[in-house]
């Protein structure tokens, strides 16, 4: 048996089914999670948790679309794109809506993540380009050498639930545009909008069998990582399962790519603009409540630049407007869960019995209206180095730590001291500055004055150290790496 949310399948509102072959199917699980909305408490549907036979039988939908896939020309797999990214444009307010209510994030954000995700559907349409092989005339006499980019089968695709739309397109419009097939495991808590742009892509022309989606959590995982017809894994969450991801798919003899979690360093120069980078630094921590991977919130504040970045964070923060993701005025929402309430307010509590002071507390934060939302206010602790919790784990939440540094060097060397390596920014007016944290920072996404430094689709995305375990990230030139293999040919006539 399941936890105390767990609800029988088939007791739905909201039909959560999986995909698999061209249509929409019951799971034969026995066990379902809830989905709620987090700024409500509703229960606004279930999402079965597939079993052993429902992943089988993706697989297999998988496996048997891909010979007719791969053959159809890159040119025409591009045009099924071209349209679903039309038809994505003409949704896509709605859908950030609906995402809003199962994620909690304000519509901005929301239509900010699903236009993310759109570009990453562009950038693919571009795949019979992308896809070209190299040549070489005479390797040797009378012989030429060739590259040429083939797909491979069935890939899987294990998401998290912060960018529930977004997330997803990093991977699925790559693999299929390079002539694979797809199975799409979601996040359980939040899969309803996603489901609706699979029919999208239906509508668009995918035929059957070349993206499926099968729900559930770590069991169906578990069995889709080491599936025999699977060729490879595109994976996002938290590092603990990352590391898990990598370590069972890789000894399976899969393909991995698997991106974790992060703690990001906000470095801030005495010389930084500091409207600037007070307003890049609030957003960037209390934005869709501080679940993102990209959220800046360790500030470290370089001589004189520490009180005076902290005054303008503290008065951010308490300015900050937090409430439901679809009311106009929101900035803020809530957090994901219950019980991811409770982690941040426990991460709270446990920072200010390690000594972190705390200057503006978000715990027990009530908003009018919604008195069953996750609400969690947003948060500053003042003086928290790497060997507290606050200062070294992912918090996921709406709490900025901050630290006083007297230089570069020693903002450097703290960084390095947290075992993450996503994203990092420097504030600063000087390029020589910019230049030597650039050379140093030793970080995989690095922002030079930007809040949430997010390479666009054309450009890699992936961190490094205990935030990415393989060799090719998500997106750009990375992504058809991934999804194909490099064939050479070496020919004489
Ligand atoms: P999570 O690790 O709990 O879950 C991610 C996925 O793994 C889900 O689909 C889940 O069902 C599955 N899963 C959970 N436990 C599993 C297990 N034991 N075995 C196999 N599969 C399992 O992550 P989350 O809470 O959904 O997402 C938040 C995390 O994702 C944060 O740590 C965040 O930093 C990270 N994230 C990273 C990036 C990046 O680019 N590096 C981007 C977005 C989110």
């Amino acid at each position: 048996m399941r936890d105390s949310h767990s609800a029988p399948a088939g007791d739905i509102d909201t039909p959560i089914r999986n995909f698999i072959g061209g249509e929409w199917i019951p799971a034969s699980a026995s066990d379902a999670v809830e989905v709620t909305d987090p700024g409500t408490g509703e229960v606004i549907g279930h999402v079965p948790l597939s079993t052993n036979a429902d992943v089988d039988a993706a697989v297999q939908a998988a496996a048997d679309a891909f010979p007719a896939w791969r053959a159809t020309p890159p040119v025409e797999r591009a045009r099924v794109l071209f349209r679903l990214k039309a038809l994505l444009e003409e949704h896509k307010h709605e859908f950030a809506r609906d995402l809003s209510r199962e994620h909690g994030k304000n519509v901005k954000e929301t239509l900010g993540e699903i236009q993310r995700g759109i570009e990453n559907v562009e950038h693919a349409c571009g795949v019979p380009t992308l896809m070209m092989g190299d040549t070489l005339e005479d390797v040797a006499s009378g012989i030429d050498c060739e590259t040429v980019r083939q797909p491979l089968g069935v890939f899987v695709g294990i998401t998290p639930y912060n960018f529930p739309v977004m997330i997803p397109l990093w991977f699925w419009p790559y693999a299929v545009a390079t002539g694979n097939t797809f199975v799409l495991k979601p996040s359980e808590q939040d899969p309803l909008t996603h489901q609706r742009i699979v029919d999208l892509a239906v509508q668009a022309g995918l035929p059957a069998g070349v993206l499926n989606v099968v729900h559930g959590d770590k069991e169906a995982t578990t069995q889709l990582i080491q599936h025999p017809q699977v060729e490879g894994v595109s994976f996002v969450g938290s590092s603990e399962i990352a590391r898990i991801i990598y370590r069972v798919a890789g000894a399976a003899g899969k393909r991995v790519q698997a991106l974790g979690g992060a703690k990001n360093h906000m470095i801030v120069m005495p010389d930084a603009d500091l409207d600037l980078t007070a307003e890049a630094i609030v957003g960037s921590v209390y934005g869709s409540a501080g679940q993102r991977c990209l959220a800046g919130t360790q500030v470290m504040g370089v001589g004189d630049a520490y009180g005076r970045i902290k005054e303008r964070i503290v008065e951010g923060a308490r300015a900050v407007k937090v409430g439901y993701g679809l009311d106009e005025d929101t900035f803020m929402g809530p957090v994901i869960s219950k019980k991811h309430q409770a982690r941040v307010e426990s991460y709270i509590d446990a920072g200010e019995s390690e000594g972190a002071r705390v200057l503006v507390d978000g715990r027990g934060f009530k908003v009018d209206g919604y008195p069953n939302g996750n609400w969690v206010g947003p948060t500053v602790l003042d003086e928290v180095v790497p060997e507290m919790s606050v200062g070294r784990e992912e918090i996921f939440g709406p709490v900025a730590g901050l630290t006083a540094v007297n230089s570069l060097d020693e903002a450097v060397e703290l960084m390095h001291r947290v075992e993450y390596g996503n994203a990092t920014s420097i504030f600063t007016t000087s390029g020589r500055a910019a230049r030597e944290f650039r050379y140093r920072a030793g970080i995989s996404m690095m922002g030079v004055n930007i809040g949430v430094a997010a390479p666009m689709a054309f450009f890699p995305f992936g961190g490094s150290r205990a935030s990415f375990f393989g060799s090719l990230r998500a997106q750009g030139k990375d992504a058809i790496a991934f999804y194909t293999d490099q064939r050479v040919v070496i020919s004489r006539w």
